[in-house]
């Protein structure tokens, strides 16, 4: 292996393969690796994807590269025109929201297949380490390399993010299971908010069809009082009051596990030779744990930055400020307004009465990450 490579990402996912896409697409050289064995398997995601109209207005300045636009077909599984969002109480408001629901797996083959394509050479099952500029490979490929520059890519517990010295962010544990044989609106994402099935966090059904859909758990450790995140999936899949009644005869098919950033962006993103993007820079909207399209918008400006910088067209510094640009407002805004709602979290009296207060258009407003009122004056 040439030790000699212009730029080295380290991730495989949506940011990292925007990324990878980015640079070559310029004409840059960059080797895109992945630790796991087939990139986009296993599976740790709801696949939940607003449509290109939505994004637009949850990220009005960012641009959004075609990889979130024009998504082929065989990638959309289903499609959902609502958002219901459940308070403790089972009362729920919903609101128009058009959204795309993606085979995940296949959606990170094709975001990698683009950054083939564009003439990145992608290193699968291969585990990066990091160690005072080089990166050492091992696994399916072995190797060490001095990068130009380095992108970290690499979900919520970065190794590059670790080398630039930043702190462990904060996360939401998630636990989602994909069910069969479910009795659900196939029409609508729900979220579900109570104290006892989604403590610091919410319970969602994403379908994946008329009687399939992904199940799942968010919650942050902080609220979990000693209880395991199965034990509350299971509860919520057989006791809640509304949901009871969709899931309790589902069969579960795949069991799903992961961590969210819930805290936006901690410390640096750019730090002398390296770039965070995606979930290892924190950028999900903490309101509804959503990361893929901020992934793949952060990827592309990394990408963008990377190629910049080699090409003596935009300094690396300016990184920061472009995703500030082109997104940071919503970001920045979610997690004030998450910071709000933690409180209410607490108790479901709070929560049911903070629910009562939102109409459903500032229900979506809040979804967009948007301060209504009611919350403004908390
Ligand atoms: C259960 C669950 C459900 C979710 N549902 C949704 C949803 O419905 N909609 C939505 O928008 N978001 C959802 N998210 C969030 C979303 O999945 C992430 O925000 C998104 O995947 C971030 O993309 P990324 O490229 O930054 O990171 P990732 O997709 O996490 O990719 C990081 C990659 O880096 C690789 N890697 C890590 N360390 C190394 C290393 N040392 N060497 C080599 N490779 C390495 C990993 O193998 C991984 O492939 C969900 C998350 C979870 C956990």
């Amino acid at each position: 292996m040439k030790e000699d490579i212009m730029v080295v990402v380290v991730g495989a996912g949506p940011a990292g393969c925007s990324a990878a896409e980015a640079v070559a697409a310029s004409g840059g050289e960059v080797l895109l690796i992945d630790k796991k064995s087939e990139i986009g398997s296993p599976v740790q995601c709801g696949g939940f994807l607003p449509e290109a109209v939505e994004l637009e207005k949850l990220m009005p300045r960012a641009h959004l590269p075609e990889a979130l636009r024009e998504i082929p077909e065989r990638i959309i599984l289903h499609r959902t025109h609502l958002q219901r969002i459940y308070s403790p109480s089972g009362n729920y408001k919903q609101f128009a929201v058009a959204g795309r629901v993606l085979d995940r797996r296949a959606y990170d083959r094709y975001l990698a297949a683009r950054a083939a394509g564009a003439g990145a050479r992608v290193l699968p099952a291969t585990r990066a380490r990091l160690e005072e500029g080089i990166v050492h490979l091992s696994g399916h490929f072995n190797g060490k390399i001095r990068p130009e520059i380095i992108i970290g890519a690499d979900g919520p517990h970065s190794i590059v993010s670790r080398a630039m010295g930043n702190p462990i962010q904060e996360t939401g544990i998630c636990l989602e299971y994909e069910m069969a044989d479910v009795n659900i609106d196939p029409d609508a994402a729900e979220m579900y908010f109570s104290a006892q099935y989604a403590p610091g966090g919410y319970a969602w059904i994403i379908p994946l069809g008329q009687d399939m859909a992904n199940v799942g758990v968010g919650v942050r450790a902080s609220y979990l009082a000693g209880q395991k995140l199965p034990l509350i999936l299971d509860r919520f899949i057989r006791e809640h009051t509304i949901a009871a009644e969709k899931l309790a005869g589902g069969e579960v098919l795949a069991v799903m596990r992961g961590l969210v950033p819930a805290g936006g962006t901690l410390g640096a993103i750019q730090k002398g030779n390296m770039l965070l993007a995606g979930d290892a820079a924190g950028h999900v909207m903490a309101t509804s744990g959503g990361g893929i399209p901020l992934a793949v918008v952060a990827g592309r400006i990394a990408g963008e930055a990377a190629i910049g910088q080699l090409q003596g067209k935009m300094a690396l510094t300016n990184y920061a400020s472009r995703i500030r640009e082109e997104f940071g407002i919503e970001l920045s805004r979610s997690v004030q307004i998450r910071k709000m709602v933690d409180m209410a979290m607490k108790s479901d009296r709070l929560m049911n009465a903070l629910f009562a207060a939102l109409s459903p258009a500032q229900m979506k407003s809040v979804m967009r990450a948007q301060i209504p009122a009611p919350l403004a004056s908390r």
